[in-house]
Parts: C-alpha cells; sequence; structure tokens
C-alpha cells in the first residue's frame, strides 16, 4: 500500500490473523511495536518464540505445562478418583480459577465434528483410558453444542463398560458457550450440582 512501509504491512497481515484481531487493531500493534524500545520489541519476540519451544503437553493428562508432568498430575494432594474431562487447555485453566474442583483434568484436545473431519481417534480418547484405573469418577466438563454433545455421548457409551460414575456439568453453561467465558461463580456451581448420566 502507497505511504506505507513494506515491514510494517507485514506486521499488519500477521497480527490481523490473530484471533478477535482486525486490521485496525493490527495495524496499531505494528506502530505500537514501532515505538518501543528495541529490547522491548526483542523481550516481545523472545515470549512468542517460547511459546513454541517451551510448552508441551502433559504425557498424563494433555494439559498444556512447562514441566512434565503438569503440576496438577504431580500434585499428590490432588484426587486421582475424580477425573475431568475437557476440550481444551483454556478448559482447565477456567475450571481452576473456580477453586472447587480437586481431581484431576484430561484434555483432549478438540470435540469430535465429523463435518471437520475430527474423529476420536484425532483426540487423547486412548490415553483418557489408559488412565481410568484408580478413577472413580469422570466428570464430562464439555460445552454444550452440536460437537460437544456428539462428544460426551460417545465418551458416556464407552465409560458404561467401567465399573465408575459418569456426570456431566449442571445446567448454567450458556449453550455454544465457552466454559472459559463463563463466569467463576456459575462454573463452580454446575461442577457442585453436576448430574449423572445414567448407566443404561
Ligand atoms: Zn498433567
Amino acid at each position: 500500500m502507497a505511504g506505507i512501509p513494506e515491514v510494517i504491512t507485514r506486521v499488519e497481515m500477521l497480527f490481523s490473523k490473530f484471533p478477535g484481531i482486525g486490521r485496525k487493531s493490527a495495524r496499531r500493534i505494528a506502530f505500537y511495536l514501532m515505538n518501543r524500545e528495541r529490547e522491548d520489541v526483542i523481550a516481545i519476540a523472545k515470549a512468542l518464540v517460547d511459546l513454541k519451544d517451551k510448552i508441551t503437553h502433559c504425557p498424563i493428562c494433555n494439559h498444556i505445562t512447562e514441566q512434565t508432568p503438569c503440576d496438577i498430575c504431580g500434585n499428590p494432594k490432588r484426587d486421582d478418583s475424580i477425573l475431568c474431562v475437557v476440550e481444551d487447555s483454556m478448559d482447565v485453566i477456567a475450571l481452576e480459577k473456580s477453586v472447587s474442583f480437586r481431581g484431576k483434568y484430561h484434555v483432549l484436545g478438540g470435540l469430535i465434528s465429523p463435518l471437520d473431519g475430527v474423529g476420536p481417534d484425532d483426540l487423547a480418547i486412548d490415553a483418557l483410558f489408559r488412565r481410568l484405573e484408580p478413577v472413580k469418577e469422570v466428570i464430562i466438563a464439555i460445552n454444550p453444542s452440536v460437537e460437544g454433545d456428539t462428544t460426551t455421548f460417545y465418551l458416556s457409551r464407552l465409560l458404561k463398560d467401567y465399573p465408575l460414575k459418569v456426570t456431566r456439568l449442571a445446567r448454567g453453561i450458556p449453550v455454544g458457550g465457552d466454559l472459559e467465558y463463563t463466569d467463576e461463580a456459575t462454573l463452580a456451581r454446575a461442577l457442585e450440582g453436576r448430574l449423572e448420566i445414567p448407566n443404561e
């Protein structure tokens, strides 16, 4: 574009791909960075690279972590007998903020979505079934949506063959809403009032 140095356009293009960032905001970010001290910009760039280099997935629960196992799996005070199954790591962070949960998590890494070509094999479902040995209750804490309900149905059918209780969050989470956008009190109530999925 005339009057704009190429490097600014390039930064703009990159930032405009971020979630929730439009072209105008991307330009403001580019100008903001241009006006910062060089070492500040290097610190930002390094933090971004660290996101890729330092974050890995916990080999037990699949949650994002800098060490293995993650601090939740590695905490002996957490209850091994209750496992909360979630779609992604942002849900773990949201549920951890609600404080009422002292069990452990299992992060699926997505939801079953035939339209998007995501099947059970693309998710950490095998890993879930490999760790059921000490588990007495599985809480399926998946957002209510078409994919969420498909995944919940799939998991609860397979879990019927195991001697454990399967529950889901109580109503209160908006349909199609994300756990991460649900306020802490609502999340705590949904967890507290969780309902058993009958083993028929
Ligand atoms: Zn873990």
